[in-house]
């Protein structure tokens, strides 16, 4: 199918229940097509469908079968000993900058500038969570290299959401917990400076719990801690209906995933449509949320939940 440029609106095309992000992107291609190297089918932006399904999906910890969702008490999403040992040494690292940062105010009896620098961390480390879940979302597959694995893992999380509220902590956690450990240990061994441990600490310490963030989003209120409710309501961690969002079509907004503060600005500037018109203009890669949503990021019903009973 192909989508001519004129169109002034696709919400009325069934064959993309709601993309308003396209119209934009339309516009823009025309102006290309004419000033631009010819492209076969020039003045037309193909709608192409998402993702083929792979025979299997590849999560960190485990691959999926493609025929349906993990059940609650699959041994892929418990943890093991590796990877609790990987969050083990996370922790340690960030209490190793935490530690730091806390001496070195002290004997320079300055404290603003490392809490300061601390928030600063904490703010950039919701963008930085947007950015990655941006860029999982929309480019590659599970040949990918390095990211491979992750990129498969959020499409079988678009495609079963309420897994990620049965995964254990360490298996949820463990593949940030060893990125945290490798970036931030040589930090904690080559620098004294309270303020950049500060920062260190918040903005490191908030990617590698992003995750259980995350979890929390998709949880219910009533089986939730109660501090962490109330701090989802503050909007100190993302919450349930921020997140929620990102999770119906046409899949393209709230990104961020630690406190969610830099959704709004994101999403009103539409920061990621430019991201992805420099990406696409540049390197000729269209992302996942130009296409139709295919089955992949349809959510699937949750049949292990029990289902309401209807009486007669
Ligand atoms: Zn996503
Ligand atoms: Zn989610």
């Amino acid at each position: 199918m192909s989508l001519s440029p004129q169109h002034n609106s696709l919400r009325s095309l069934t064959y993309v229940p709601s993309c308003p992000r396209l119209c934009p992107i339309a516009r823009v291609v025309t102006c290309s097509a004419t000033t631009t190297k010819s492209r076969s089918s020039q003045n037309q932006l193909v709608i192409e469908p998402r993702l083929v399904s792979s025979p299997d999906l590849v999560t960190p910890n485990n691959i999926i079968s493609n025929s349906g969702p993990p059940l609650p008490n699959d041994p892929t999403l418990q943890s093991t000993w590796s990877h609790r040992a990987w969050v083990a040494s996370g922790c340690t690292t960030l209490l190793m900058s935490l530690a730091k940062a806390i001496t070195g105010a002290a004997d320079s009896h300055m404290w603003l500038e490392p809490i300061v620098a601390g928030y600063v961390g904490y703010v950039l480390a919701d963008l930085l969570s947007g950015v990655y879940h941006w860029g999982i979302d929309n480019y590659g597959d599970a040949s990918t290299p390095i990211f491979g694995s992750q990129i498969e893992g959020f499409q079988g999380h678009h495609k079963w959401p309420w897994t990620i509220t049965r995964r254990q902590f360490a298996n949820n956690l463990h593949a940030l917990a060893r990125s945290v450990t490798f970036a931030v240990l040589p930090i904690d061994i080559l620098c004294n400076d309270p303020v950049v441990q500060g920062f260190v600490t918040a903005c490191a310490g908030c990617i590698m719990f992003s995750q259980q963030f995350h979890a929390w989003s998709h949880g219910t209120k009533s089986k939730l801690p109660p501090l962490v409710v109330a701090l989802q309501d503050a909007s100190v961690l993302v919450s349930r209906s921020q997140h929620s969002a990102h999770h119906r079509p046409p899949y393209n907004s709230n990104y961020c995933i630690v406190s969610g503060v830099c959704n709004e600005f994101l999403d009103k500037n539409r920061v990621f449509e430019a991201l992805e018109m420099v990406v696409f203009f540049k390197f000729g890669v269209r992302p996942r949320s130009w296409s139709e949503p295919g089955a992949e990021w349809t959510e699937e019903a949750d049949e292990t939940r029990p289902q309401p009973t209807v009486v007669h």
